[in-house]
């Protein structure tokens, strides 16, 4: 299928140091996106699906890279089904596991963990809950994991590994077991923080420093914050991503974002809700993080869409997150809100609105354009001009 999106205001790529492109026109072939920037007549003729955006804004769809995932669209902790769908409402069209610690009694000896880790992965490779591309399997680090069970769970397709909710003596027993899941190619991924669950301690600076994994989750508080002084350590004396939770603490949240920026360390710096959990199920969780971060720094809000968007694409190795030639075809249309006092959905953002969403495609699929049943209503309208796809509403959609 070919999807044209015409009459764009304004394009933010992804890309922090590039945000915004030019032109007011996405061409979409397939899963893919084709071109960026302007359309011509032939192309927009070739199309199947013509979406006129109004003059709305086009961003890449969010990318949540901290979602409690279980299995199927449900969340335990929170006992609800259609949650991601709900998400998908929100703009995030990419979430990321932080691990199945919420499924039910979920297993903590060696092949438990394992054979977790698998079934999660296998029963999202193919499935999209609303459209939702769901990256699952994160392999729980529990002690007696060793290399071998790394390198096999990485050539059975797991790509994730979580250090923070095994049964170690010490946080500092995870060093050894975020080097053999790094060695064997795994994506490593730390709680940071006070202890969220009964039996968990705290994990601050020193521990981060010595794992050293690839991603600090929640570093500002999953939910509660470490020392003020270790996230100028983990910037200045460490590689490792930066992820901010909205389900977390708002004022570290901030210190990072505007440390990370003095210190040159803005690529690294990713946002994430981390729910659903004890916080709650938070569909908008995305755009209120970017909207806080906006709000409440001297920073511009394309950096934080940004931010939610090419730099956990980069982090976590995705084909989506930037508005590019080539990468996958996940777009959301935003707007200034309906009733608000400003024009253009990052004027709202900048002044601490939540954005609203005209329309969210994702793997070159319009999933709905129009009215999201989470945001508030657009000022413009999106509208389907040309169709010339056949339908029978015999399938659900996914
Ligand atoms: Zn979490």
């Amino acid at each position: 299928m070919k999807v044209a999106i015409v009459n764009i205001g304004e394009i933010v790529t992804g890309n922090w140091r590039e945000p915004f492109a030019g032109g007011g026109a996405i061409v979409v072939d397939g899963e893919r996106i084709a071109s960026v920037g302007s359309a011509s007549a032939d192309a927009v003729n070739a199309a199947d699906v013509v979406i006129d955006a109004d003059g709305m804004t086009a961003i890449p769809g969010l990318i949540d890279s901290h979602v409690h995932i279980t299995f199927g669209d449900y969340t335990p902790r929170q006992r609800t089904v259609g949650y991601l769908e709900s998400y998908l409402h929100g703009g995030t069209t990419t979430a990321i596991s932080a691990s199945e610690v919420h499924v039910p009694g979920r297993p903590r000896d060696v092949e438990g963990v394992k054979a977790l880790a698998v079934a999660a992965q296998r029963c999202f490779a193919d499935w999209r809950p609303g459209g939702m591309k769901v990256i699952a399997g994160s392999v729980i680090l529990e002690p007696g994991l060793q290399r071998k069970d790394f390198d096999e769970l990485k050539q059975k397709g797991v790509r994730l590994a979580k250090a923070g909710f095994g049964a170690v003596k010490s946080s500092f027993d995870y060093v050894p077991l975020v080097a053999d899941a790094k060695a064997a190619g795994l994506t490593t991924t730390c709680h940071t923080g006070g202890s969220s669950i009964p039996g968990s301690g705290a994990i601050t600076g020193d521990h981060l420093l010595k794992m050293h994994p690839h991603v600090s989750f929640h570093i500002n508080g999953g939910p509660t914050a470490m020392p003020d002084a270790d996230f100028e350590r983990v910037i200045a004396e460490s590689e490792i991503a930066l992820q901010v939770c909205t389900a977390g603490n708002l004022r570290t949240t901030l210190l990072c974002a505007r440390l990370a920026q003095a210190r040159g360390a803005f690529d690294r710096f990713i946002i994430a809700t981390d729910t659903p959990t004890g916080s709650g199920i938070m569909p908008l969780g995305m755009l209120y993080t970017i909207a806080h971060l906006a709000s409440l720094t001297d920073m511009p809000p394309e950096q934080f869409i940004c931010a939610a968007t090419g730099n956990n694409a980069k982090v976590y190795g995705l084909d989506s997150g930037y508005l590019a030639p080539g990468k996958a075809a996940d777009i959301v249309l935003l707007d200034a809100p309906d009733g608000g006092t400003q024009q253009t959905a990052l004027a709202a953002i900048k002044h601490g609105d939540i954005a609203a969403i005209g329309g969210v495609i994702t793997a070159g699929v319009p999933r709905f354009v129009g009215r999201s049943r989470n945001t508030p209503a657009t000022t413009r309208k999106a509208r389907v001009t040309a169709s010339r796809v056949t339908q029978d509403f015999s399938a659900a959609a996914h």
